[in-house]
């Protein structure tokens, strides 16, 4: 499993999604490596993740 992801991390991964959902893309990189972030969902799970899996990954609940 991938290390717990830390405060500044999660804020970066916070507003990639906000990014995505205000753009349509995501300029900024994964907090912990520098590779690309990728925001999907599935279901009612929004999930931003980095496309590395073994790194940096958020889940949360949609509307
Ligand atoms: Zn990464």
């Amino acid at each position: 499993m991938a290390d717990r992801v830390t405060t500044i991390e999660y804020d970066t991964l916070n507003r990639a999604v906000r990014q995505f959902l205000q753009t349509g893309k995501i300029q900024l990189r994964c907090p912990r490596c520098g590779k690309p972030l990728i925001y999907e969902t599935n279901g009612s799970l929004e999930i931003i993740r980095c496309t590395d899996p073994a790194c940096v990954k958020s889940v949360r609940r949609g509307i």
